[in-house]
């Protein structure tokens, strides 16, 4: 029968209950989602009362707490868990990291991280098992205090989790400032709509970590949707009645030999040059160049043909992203919008960095959707290079420029270029195009190169006719080669004409096109250098 302890029934069983046992420890696996292996353990407190039966941590912490006396069952919740880690290596077992509650009134006391050392050294257990769990509002006694005693904890070689991270003690700020090396999400904390407020939230969080180099994990998870969501997001590592409830010292040493274990690894390295921190920090140097100095630029990760972005410049949103704002392009990867063959190709550039390790550059095709401008394509030139990694991630640094409009422009003239040598049947020619309608008149490059053509003519022959191109006295034969064209009286004209003020010998050929009722639409002109002997039978046709 379990029944509430009062403050001073709990305070007068205390010593018993660290002298007999009463207060022991459960402990909680940490497991990997994406591979089912266990990464490591919490350890829980625990009190049995002989006569009121189970207490539980939310009712007596807080009493122990407030009559100073944390310590002393943290003290032995660290012994207890050294023991047991004792035992396990005595027989070879290879036990996981278990992790250590320590209160914020622990951080108070001096000599605190002494010892618990000396209890490490008591049972002789090296330091990589043993983690220790801070909780995000120690922070609240001050940043010095908590910063010297991870300093000191750092020094001994522990690992430092920051615990019940996102309740709300200006967590981003605490990030920046404190050397954790683990960050433990709760989804209790964040709990409601996933997709909403508490999700923008999660997935923010884990990004910055990801920024930071640092693993987090996501505490409190309860359901599959949870926990996928979390390695949806890059979280893969979860603590929660999903995979287990804390289990008694026994089970857990079953858990211990039936599950395989694995490290947790940090989630990237960044290449020292990079200050990480100062990365997040809206007034620093860093930021102020990514934003105002780079031009569009991305930062995302790359693994196994997978990107994912985790920070983006305003300038970046306004080369590629149209209207979309910067914290829906977080949430899509760097292949947006991109046909399989775009991909290819980027990942190809990709791929040639990592080797290289030097920049790389290609231009992708990309279709965007907007909301207020519907689809469009655009064409965007990347440089890529790696700027950090771990065993088989790397990060990438891109800065993109968007290059739509000059494609748009090459396109179109190499085009028109296509379609002018089709027309024109031969090699070596000047080509253009005339709307025999509308009597405007459109040059192949070479015309405007060599025969000072302008790009677009109206009212054309005239002002080729005008500016010599066509000698004056051919001027009328041309002229009623144009009305015939414009009446479809023929389908093809052609005849030498010696053009220009040099008066060279020119084949000129014209091939009218039709609409589908016949109607005459497009002239497709040529004119090809008559060279020696060619030609000299057919002089003038007209
Ligand atoms: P905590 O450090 O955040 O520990 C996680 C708490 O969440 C544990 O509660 C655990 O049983 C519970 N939990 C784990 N998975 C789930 C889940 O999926 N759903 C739900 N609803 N809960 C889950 P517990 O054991 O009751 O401990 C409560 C708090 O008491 C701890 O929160 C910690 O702040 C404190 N505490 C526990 N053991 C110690 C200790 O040895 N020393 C100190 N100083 N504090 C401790
Ligand atoms: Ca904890
Ligand atoms: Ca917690």
């Amino acid at each position: 029968m379990n029944k509430a302890m009062t403050e001073q029934e709990l305070l007068d069983s205390f010593d018993d209950a660290i002298k007999f046992g009463h207060i022991f420890v459960t402990y909680q696996p940490k497991i990997n989602h994406s591979t089912g292996r266990m990464i490591g353990a919490e350890a829980l407190m625990r009190w049995t009362h002989p006569e009121f039966g189970m207490q539980y941590p939310s009712d007596f912490i807080p009493v122990l707490e407030k009559n100073d006396l944390i310590y002393r069952a943290d003290l032995a919740v660290f012994e207890a868990v050294c023991s047991f880690l004792r035992r396990c290596l005595n027989v070879r077992i290879t036990p996981v990291p278990v992790s250590v509650n320590m209160s914020r009134y622990d951080i108070y006391r001096k000599n605190y991280v002494e010892e618990i050392e000396k209890l490490r050294k008591k049972y002789d257990i090296p330091v990589k098992y043993l983690h220790v769990e801070v909780t995000e509002t120690s922070a609240i006694g001050g940043m010095e205090l908590v910063s010297s005693v991870l300093k000191q904890l750092h020094e001994y070689g522990y690992i430092v989790e920051m615990d019940d991270f996102g309740s709300g003690y200006s967590s981003l700020n605490i990030l920046k400032d404190l050397a954790v090396d683990v960050i433990k999400l709760d989804m209790r904390f964040l709990s409601g709509d996933i997709g909403g407020r508490g999700g923008t939230i999660i997935n923010a969080v884990v990004q910055m970590a990801k920024w930071l180099g640092t693993p987090v994990i996501a505490e409190g998870v309860e359901t599959v949707e949870q926990a996928d969501y979390m390695k949806s997001i890059g979280c893969k590592y979860i603590q929660g009645y999903l995979y287990s409830k804390p289990v008694t010292e026994d089970i857990f040493l079953q858990k211990i030999q039936k599950l395989e274990h694995e490290p947790m690894i940090p989630a990237l390295d960044l290449i020292s040059a990079m200050d990480a921190g100062k990365f997040w920090d809206p007034s620093s140097m860093e930021t102020l160049i990514f934003n105002n100095f780079v031009g569009g630029a991305v930062i995302f990760t790359y693994h196994d043909g997978n990107a994912e972005i985790l920070r983006v410049n305003k300038k970046y949103v306004r080369e590629i992203g149209m209207n979309m704002i910067e914290q829906e392009i977080i949430d899509t990867d760097p292949f947006i919008g991109m046909d399989e063959h775009n991909k290819r190709i980027y990942r190809d550039t990709l791929e040639r960095a990592i080797n290289s390790n030097d920049e790389e550059s290609c231009e992708t095709w990309r279709t965007v959707c907007s909301k207020t401008c519907g689809e469009d394509r655009i064409c965007i030139c990347s440089y890529v290079r790696v700027i950090g990694k771990t065993d088989n991630q790397y990060l990438f640094y891109s800065m993109i420029h968007n290059v739509t409009a000059e494609k748009t422009r090459f396109t179109e003239l190499y085009e028109s270029e296509r379609r002018f040598r089709f027309a024109s049947e031969h090699a070596n020619v000047y080509a253009w195009e005339v709307d025999v309608v509308t009597r405007v008149m459109h040059p192949c490059f070479r015309c405007v190169r060599d025969l000072n053509v302008p790009p677009v003519v109206h009212n054309y022959p005239e002002p080729l006719i005008e500016n010599g191109v066509f000698p004056p006295d051919y001027a009328d034969m041309y002229r009623d080669w144009m009305n015939r064209l414009e009446k479809g009286e023929m389908d093809t004209i052609e005849g030498i004409i010696p053009l220009t003020v040099g008066r060279i010998p020119f084949h000129v050929r014209y091939t009218l096109e039709r609409d589908e009722n016949g109607n005459p639409l497009k002239a497709y002109g040529s004119a090809t250098l008559v060279v020696d002997g060619e030609d000299e039978n057919e002089e003038n046709k007209k």
